[in-house]
C-alpha cells in the first residue's frame, strides 16, 4: 500500500497510539480511493484495515497481523457490519468524527470513529465492565444460533481456560442444575466449587481430551451446591481463541434418566422372574409359533423353553386336524375380544396324552398379528379324580336306591303277615271267640299285639323314608283345616301321655283356616314330633305347640320343658337312626327314623326343620311349610 510521508508519520503515530490502546481499535482506509477521499457514497464505501491493535484483535478473533490489509467487511461481526460501515462513510464524507452507541447480545457497546489526516480510526469500547472473554470468544463466533443454543440449552454449557480449567461462562442450564450462580463460578475452577464428587474424573477427562482433542459421554457424579448428587454425561471439546486453549463442555444431568432406567431394569427382571418362576405355563404366541415360553409351560409338554421357541405349537398335538380345529375355535373367540378357555387332549414329546386346560386371549382383537397369550395347566391328574369321584358317586347313587328299594320291598312283605298276627293276636288276647283256658296265654297275645304294632309303625317308618329316599313317595295334596287336625294329633299325644301329668298346649292362628299340603304327611310330621316331645319329657313338664303364619310360610312350633340335645348331636338327629344318646333313649324305646321322615317330608313341600334345644332346659323343633307348595317335589 502506497502512503505518502506525511501519511507514513501520521500513520506510526496512530500506530504507537493503536500499541497502547486498551480499547479495540482499529486504523482502516478507504479502499477505492486511497487515504482521502471526501464525498464518496455510504453505499460504496468499502474499507482496508491498516493496523489493529491486540485488544481489537482478540476482539475480531485473529491476530493483529492477521488483520492487516484485510477488508473490515469481511471480518466484522455480521450484526456489527451494517452500522460500523454506515458511521465510516458518514466520517469519510462529512470529516471529523462520529460517535455512537448500539447493543447486540454481547453487550453494549460504544463505537468511536475520528478521520485523521485520511486515515479512520475506529475504536469500540463496552458499554457493560469489559474484560469478559466469554463476550468476545462468543462475539468471535459471532453467530447468533450459538448463543441462543448456549442460553437455551436445557443441557448444561461451559467454556473455561483448558490449562487451570477456570470458567469463562455458564449457561443457564449450569445455575439452574448445579444450583451455583454465574457469578459464583466465573474464575473459578470445577475443582474449587467442589463440582466433582471424585476428582479423579476431571484428570481422566482432561488426559482423554489432551490426547483426541474431545471426549464423548464421559460418566461421572457432581455435587451440587446444596449437596446432592447429580449423575452427569460430559462431552468437551478444546477449542482455540486468541491463541489461548479452551475447554467447551457439554454436560447432562442423566440422574433422573438412570432412576428411570434403573427402575425399568427392575420392574423388567420382576416380570421375568414371575414369568420364569410361574407355577402355570405361559407362552406369548404368533401366527401359531412359540415366542416366549416359561419354564413350566416347556415341562408340561417335556420339552425345554429353547426346544419350543420359535417351533410351531402344532407339534403339541397328536394330529393336524385336532391343531386345526382347536386353532379354528380358539381364533374365532379371541377375534372377538375374548377368552378362549378350553380343555383339550394333548401330546407330550414323549408321546403320552396328557388333558391341557388352555386359556388364550389375544393383544389385540382386531390385528391378530399382534400376538396371543396363552396360559396352560396340566389338568390330567384333576380329570381322572374328577373322573373316579363322579364314578364312586354314581356307584354310591345306585347302592342307595337298591337299598331303598330292598327296604321298600322287604317292608311291604314283612308288613302282610304282620296284618295276620296283629289281628290274630288281638282275638286271642280278647279271647272273642271263648276263653282261651290259661289265662297266662291272652296275656301274652296281648305281649304280641303290642309288639306287632311297635314292629308296623316301624316297618311304616322305614317304607315312607326308602319311598322318599327312591323318589317313588309323592305328595297328595289337598286343602284342609289345620284346626281339625291338630287338635286330633294333640288329643293322640295326650293319650300317649297317659297319666304323666304333662301339660299340652294348643295355639293356632285363627287366621289359618286352610291349609294347602299332604295330610297323611302334616298328620305324620305332627305325630312324630308330639311322641318325641311326650317322650323326652319328663312328669309335670309342659309342651306347646304353636302355629302361625310367617309370610308365604305355616311355622310350626313344637317346643317342650324336655331332657333336651346335646349342641353337636343337634344336627345329626335329623339323619336316619341317629339318636342322641341321653337316659331316655334306651328306656323310651324308639328307632331314630322319627326325625328323618319330619325332615325327609318337609323337604319334599319345599319346607325347612330348625331344632333348638338346650340340655335339661328343653327343646323346640320348628317346621316351616310352605302355604302353597310346589306338588310333586322332586324326591330328596
Ligand atoms: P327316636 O325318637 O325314634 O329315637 P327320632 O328321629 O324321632 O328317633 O329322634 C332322634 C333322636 O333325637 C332321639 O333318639 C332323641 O335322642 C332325640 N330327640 C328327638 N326329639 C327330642 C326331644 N323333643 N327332646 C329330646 N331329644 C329328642
Amino acid at each position: 500500500m502506497d502512503l505518502s510521508g506525511g501519511e507514513q508519520a501520521v500513520t506510526r503515530r496512530l500506530a504507537a497510539v493503536l500499541a497502547a490502546g486498551m480499547d479495540p481499535l482499529v486504523l482502516v482506509i478507504p479502499i477505492a480511493v486511497g487515504p482521502v477521499a471526501a464525498g464518496l457514497d455510504v453505499g460504496e464505501a468499502g474499507f482496508t484495515i491498516l493496523e489493529a491493535n491486540e485488544a481489537a484483535a482478540g476482539l475480531l478473533g485473529r491476530s493483529a497481523a492477521d488483520l492487516t490489509g484485510v477488508s473490515l467487511a469481511a471480518v466484522l461481526p455480521r450484526t456489527w457490519r451494517v452500522e460500523v460501515l454506515e458511521v465510516l462513510s458518514r466520517v469519510l464524507r462529512d470529516g471529523g468524527a462520529a460517535e455512537r452507541s448500539f447493543e447486540d447480545y454481547s453487550g453494549v457497546w460504544r463505537e468511536r470513529v475520528v478521520a485523521v489526516d485520511g486515515v479512520l480510526a475506529l475504536a469500540w469500547r463496552e458499554g457493560m465492565p469489559s474484560g469478559n472473554l466469554c463476550r468476545q470468544s462468543l462475539w468471535r463466533f459471532s453467530e447468533e444460533k450459538f448463543t441462543k443454543a448456549f442460553r437455551n440449552s436445557p443441557d448444561i454449557i461451559t467454556i473455561s481456560s483448558l490449562d487451570e480449567g477456570r470458567y469463562v461462562d455458564v449457561n443457564e442450564a449450569f445455575e439452574r442444575t448445579l444450583g451455583f450462580s454465574r457469578e459464583d463460578v466465573i474464575g473459578r475452577t470445577s475443582i474449587e466449587i467442589g463440582l466433582w464428587t471424585d476428582r479423579g474424573d476431571r484428570e481422566r477427562l482432561i488426559a482423554s481430551l489432551r490426547c483426541d482433542g474431545r471426549v464423548s459421554n464421559f460418566e461421572s457424579r457432581f455435587r451440587t451446591r446444596s449437596g446432592d448428587i447429580l449423575t452427569i454425561l460430559a462431552s468437551c471439546e478444546t477449542i482455540e481463541l486468541d491463541g489461548q486453549s479452551y475447554l467447551l463442555s457439554l454436560v447432562r444431568d442423566i440422574t433422573e434418566r438412570n432412576r428411570m432406567e434403573a427402575k425399568m431394569r427392575r420392574a423388567l427382571e420382576e416380570q421375568e422372574l414371575i414369568f420364569e418362576h410361574s407355577t402355570i405355563g405361559i407362552t406369548f404366541m404368533r401366527d401359531r409359533l412359540f415366542l416366549r415360553v416359561n419354564t413350566m409351560f416347556a415341562e408340561i409338554f417335556g420339552y425345554s423353553a429353547a426346544d419350543l421357541t420359535g417351533c410351531s405349537s402344532r407339534i403339541l398335538y397328536a394330529n393336524e386336524k385336532d391343531f386345526q380345529d382347536m386353532g379354528r375355535r380358539a381364533y374365532a373367540v379371541m377375534g372377538q375380544g375374548r377368552t378362549y378357555r378350553g380343555e383339550h387332549l394333548m401330546k407330550r414329546q414323549d408321546g403320552q396324552r396328557i388333558w391341557c386346560s388352555l386359556t388364550g386371549r389375544a393383544v389385540s382383537a382386531a390385528d391378530s398379528s399382534r400376538g396371543v397369550i396363552w396360559i396352560a395347566e396340566d389338568v390330567t391328574e384333576r380329570r381322572r379324580a374328577n373322573e373316579e369321584l363322579r364314578a364312586a358317586k354314581a356307584a354310591a347313587e345306585h347302592a342307595s336306591v337298591m337299598k331303598s328299594r330292598f327296604l321298600a320291598t322287604m317292608s311291604h312283605e314283612l308288613r302282610t303277615p304282620l296284618t295276620s298276627i296283629l289281628g290274630f293276636s288281638e282275638i286271642i288276647r280278647d279271647q272273642l271267640f271263648g276263653p282261651v283256658g290259661v289265662p297266662d296265654y291272652a296275656e301274652y297275645a296281648g305281649d304280641i299285639c303290642q309288639s306287632g304294632r311297635h314292629l308296623l309303625e316301624l316297618i311304616n317308618d322305614v317304607l315312607d323314608l326308602s319311598k322318599i329316599e327312591a323318589g317313588k313317595f309323592e305328595l297328595d295334596i289337598v286343602a284342609f283345616d289345620p284346626h281339625y287336625l291338630l287338635a286330633t294329633c294333640v288329643r293322640q299325644a295326650r293319650g300317649r301321655a297317659g297319666n304323666r301329668n304333662l301339660v299340652l298346649a294348643l295355639e293356632v292362628e285363627p287366621d289359618l283356616t286352610m291349609m294347602w299340603a299332604d295330610e297323611r304327611a302334616v298328620r305324620q310330621i305332627m305325630l312324630n314330633l308330639l311322641s318325641n316331645a311326650v317322650k323326652f319329657t319328663s312328669d309335670g313338664g309342659r309342651i306347646d305347640i304353636r302355629v302361625a303364619l310367617e309370610g308365604e310360610m305355616v311355622r310350626i312350633l313344637v317346643a317342650d320343658t324336655g331332657v333336651g340335645i346335646a349342641n353337636d348331636k343337634i344336627e345329626r338327629v335329623l339323619e336316619p337312626f341317629e339318636q342322641a344318646d341321653n337316659r331316655y333313649n334306651r328306656s323310651a324305646g324308639g328307632t331314630g327314623l322319627g326325625l328323618a321322615l319330619v325332615n325327609a317330608l318337609v323337604k319334599l313341600h319345599g319346607g325347612g326343620v330348625r331344632i333348638e334345644s338346650k340340655l335339661n332346659v328343653g327343646t323346640t323343633v320348628i317346621v316351616s311349610l310352605p302355604t302353597n307348595p310346589v306338588s310333586p317335589s322332586p324326591a330328596v
